[in-house]
């Protein structure tokens, strides 16, 4: 069977894919995603849902302008969910603590995030203790950003789902290993088990194995599977106002008392798997900030993949030599946040040839004469 009305094919139905989806069958593009299993089942529903703010879209470095573009993208996404499904997906601006070891560290910190247009305030001592009460008294300094947000991921994803196929997205999961067809720089088909799709454009969001599509052409990307795993605990409604952070890790409280404890940062290839190592050291720093979780019952903990790049940057527009392959993939720690950004982003290059923003760093050759050491996913 072969579908000529195929539109955009996008291949990977995690949040970029259903976001970048919904924004082109919003403009009136025909949009089919292929999901190889279920969609928003991998690092999309595996991460915290940390939505840091930004409001430097003119900046020099690639990092804080997709982040503050993505967060000025977010409220409208937000609202077309809701126009769309009336369902709530999580999205609340709950503020975060970002824990410092000296009170000039935290200033440092606050400086900074000021000079990419977000609020920010150093705090020490009792004015720390007010906003958490519940840490340790050994935390003494801290930045605050009032305006960092949250979404919970299994609800966004299930909204994005549910809006997708309001607006007459075509979802085609369970798809299995699509083979795309090329000639002269140009996809002509996406073949899969039981049909081929004869595409005008065809977008990769298909995370960490973004790279293993690109080999079949030749092409190496370095994005590999970077392993973040996660505890969930249960706690009062309430009990936690803010998300914490610390260096790398942090806790993320929900709502209804659930607090997600994360995460750790691991080479372990494609394996989901938690481990005895991992876990513990996450319920060891979630005690260590606060003693009293120590009798926090354990909901659940599970692993995902992030999808990482040598610069923790996605790798964001056409696909060298090609005229109508595009990618948004490699978003490392921050796919959540930037998919309202990359997902503008995507759907204006696919319909118009052009970026609403400056795309230097982000762009696909940009390792390709650089010292490739192999990517270490620091940044
Ligand atoms: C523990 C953890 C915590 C995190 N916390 C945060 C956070 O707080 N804030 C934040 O912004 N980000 C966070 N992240 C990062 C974020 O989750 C990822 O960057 C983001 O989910 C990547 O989205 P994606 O759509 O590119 O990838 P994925 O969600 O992995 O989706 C890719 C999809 O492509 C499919 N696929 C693969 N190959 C093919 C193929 N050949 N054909 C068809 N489909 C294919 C896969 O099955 C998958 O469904 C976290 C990640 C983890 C693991």
């Amino acid at each position: 069977m072969s579908d000529t009305g195929a539109g955009v094919v996008l291949l990977g139905g995690g949040v970029v894919g259903l976001t970048t989806a919904l924004l082109l069958r919003h403009r009136g593009m025909a949009v089919t995603l292929v999901e190889r299993a279920r969609a928003g089942t991998e690092a999309s529903w595996a991460g915290a849902g940390m939505l840091p703010p930004g409001r430097a879209v003119q900046s020099e470095s690639a990092e804080s302008r997709l982040r503050s573009f993505s967060f000025e993208c977010w409220p409208k996404l937000n609202e077309l969910l809701w126009r769309l499904t009336s369902e709530d997906n999580g999205y609340r601006e709950c503020g975060s603590i970002l824990l410092a070891d000296t009170p000039g560290e935290a200033a440092a910190e606050a400086m900074r995030w000021q000079r990419d247009g977000v609020a920010a305030e150093a705090l020490e001592g009792a004015d720390l203790r007010r906003r958490i009460p519940q840490l340790k008294t050994k935390w003494s300094a801290a930045t605050w950003l009032p305006e960092f947000a949250q979404v919970r991921n299994p609800w966004h994803l299930r909204v994005l789902q549910s809006a997708c196929l309001k607006a007459g997205v075509m979802i085609l999961e369970q798809a299995g290993e699509a083979v795309l067809e090329q000639h002269a720089g140009r996809i002509t088909a996406v073949r899969l088990s039981d049909r081929t799709l004869v595409p005008t454009a065809v977008c990769l969001t298909s995370g960490a194995w973004t790279g293993m599509i690109l080999e079949r052409f030749g092409i190496t990307i370095p994005i590999r599977p970077i392993r973040g795993q996660m505890v969930l605990l249960q706690t009062q409604p309430g009990w936690l106002p803010h998300v914490v952070e610390s260096g790398r890790r942090y806790l993320v409280p929900r709502e209804d008392g659930l607090i997600l404890v994360g995460s750790t940062e691991e080479d372990a290839g494609f394996c989901r798997s938690t481990t005895v190592s991992g876990v513990r050291g996450l319920l060891e720093f979630a005690c260590d900030l606060s003693p009293e979780l120590q009798s926090a019952p354990v909901v659940k903990t599970w692993a995902g993949l992030r999808p990482g790049t040598p610069d923790g940057l996605p790798f964001l527009g056409l696909v060298t030599g090609f005229e109508n392959l595009f990618a948004g993939a490699g978003h490392f720690r921050s796919g959540l946040q930037m998919s309202a950004g990359t997902a503008e982003i995507l759907c204006e290059l696919i319909l118009t040839g052009r970026s609403p923003l400056n795309l230097s760093g982000l762009a696909f050759d940009r390792f390709v004469v650089a010292d490739m050491r192999g990517p270490s996913c620091e940044r």
